[in-house]
């Protein structure tokens, strides 16, 4: 059966090795999968998930108990007052537009302290000049970059003490840069800081890919507001699509009333029958990230054997579920794309190829034979066409199934 997935006999011989040095390391990978089980089955206990709250609401969507009580349960996954978790979002990243344009108004100054954000907030901060954009409304814009993979907090304590900063973004996840994502402990050091100097600073988590990876969310160690996609950890596979806002109630007033209208906030967006897809999204996270993160540390040590630059290495510790394979060649980038493609569920007899996404600069090759279209929490690989031919690699909804893509992907790159 391995024949006829074209897997190389090499590359399952090596994966034998590969596994029996990771026994401790999947071990931890479970324990923390353990516990955020837990915080889930409590939080659907105390608020006595029933089929009730399967039902749906259609039109302006009032009253719905279902919708409702996911984001009771989002609150409590994040230990923050209140949460916004909706269908109505696209994606993660109208979830930050939306969550920027609440909490910014004209003359007020955004900082990111993570360099440059993810590529699609180019134009939503006016980095890339869109007449839509926060800086078309005179919304300032700033940031600061990392040194050596951290806070520069030198130069973040400076800038504090200058004048009045409305919103801190800090964006966890590496995005398509070359640096490493952030533990949460670095993030926690970060935002002390922050509250010393300027508690009224809002700071805001971009926390896309990062849920459920550690046992601490970011709105435990004093972040404000936190967004992520539902097309990543918390959708577990089973989301069709949406995001979730989670923060004090304030700010989340702030954010639905930006979302749907003001003056009408929460209480309206009809759920659609979604509701169940996003309870059962979040009982199966815990599990859908742990074999994730097995299949990224498995594809870790894999490729560093066959002498492939790998970040993170498969014995570091991580911050979220993307896998870093630096090809140093575009082909070598293509064809494993190619090969994760090659050995996913659905359209696997697609070829895919770079091309021009909306929202992205360089041409990206984007690798997801998914159920949910662009879903990244499934087995996907992308990356931008542009050196070092980084692949991004996240996502398994099981780790067999993982693991066979990421060795099918291999054998599409030593059998070029
Ligand atoms: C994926 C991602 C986004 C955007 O989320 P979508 O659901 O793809 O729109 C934003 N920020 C980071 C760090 C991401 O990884």
């Amino acid at each position: 059966m391995l024949d006829e997935l074209k897997i190389d006999t090499s590359v399952v011989e090596l994966s034998k090795k590969v596994e029996e040095r990771l026994v401790d390391i999947f071990k931890a990978v479970d324990e923390v999968c353990e516990f955020n089980s837990l915080k889930v089955l409590n939080s659907f206990h105390k608020h006595q998930i029933s089929e009730v709250h399967f039902n749906m609401t259609t039109g302006y969507g009032y009253g719905d108990i279902g919708r409702d009580t996911i984001e009771k349960v989002y609150a409590d996954i994040f230990k923050t007052e209140d949460s916004l978790v909706r269908g109505q979002f696209i994606s993660g990243s109208h979830a930050l537009t939306v969550t920027l344009f609440a909490l910014l108004r004209p003359n007020d100054t955004l900082l990111s302290i993570t360099g440059k954000p993810y590529d699609t907030l180019d134009e939503v901060i006016g980095i890339v000049p869109n007449d839509s954009s926060l800086k078309s409304f005179g919304v300032n814009y700033e940031q600061i970059e990392l040194v050596n993979d951290d806070f520069d907090y030198e130069k973040i304590e400076k800038r504090l003490k200058e004048s009045f900063v409305k919103v801190i973004e800090i964006q966890r996840s590496k995005g398509y840069s070359t640096r490493k994502s952030l533990v949460i402990e670095a993030v926690e050091k970060v935002i002390k800081l922050i509250k010393e100097i300027s508690p009224e600073t809002i700071v805001m988590i971009d926390n896309c890919y990062c849920e459920f990876v550690d046992k601490t969310e970011p709105t435990e160690v004093g972040a404000d507001i936190a967004v992520g996609s539902l097309i990543k950890n918390l959708g577990g596979g089973i989301a069709p699509n949406g995001a979730y806002v989670v923060g004090s109630e304030k700010l989340i007033k702030l954010v639905a009333e930006r979302l749907t209208v003001p003056g009408e906030g929460k209480e309206v967006g009809p759920s659609m029958g979604m509701n169940k897809s996003l309870l059962q999204g979040l009982f199966m996270a815990p599990s859908v990230v742990a074999s994730s993160l097995k299949t990224a540390i498995f594809a870790s040590l894999m490729l560093e054997e066959l002498g492939f630059k790998v970040e993170p290495k498969y014995n570091e510790k991580r911050a979220d579920i993307v896998q870093n394979i630096i090809f140093n060649n575009p082909e070598k980038l293509i064809k494993y794309c190619q090969g994760i493609q090659a050995a996913s569920p659905v359209d696997s007899n697609a070829i895919p190829e770079p091309w021009e996404m909306p929202g992205y600069t360089d041409k990206v090759i984007m690798a997801a034979g998914a159920f949910t279209q662009g879903s990244s929490i499934e087995l996907s690989c992308d990356g931008p066409i542009r050196p070092p031919y980084i692949a991004y690699m996240q996502g398994g909804l099981t780790y067999q199934y993982g693991k066979l893509g990421v060795m099918k992907a291999i054998s599409n790159i030593i059998n070029q």
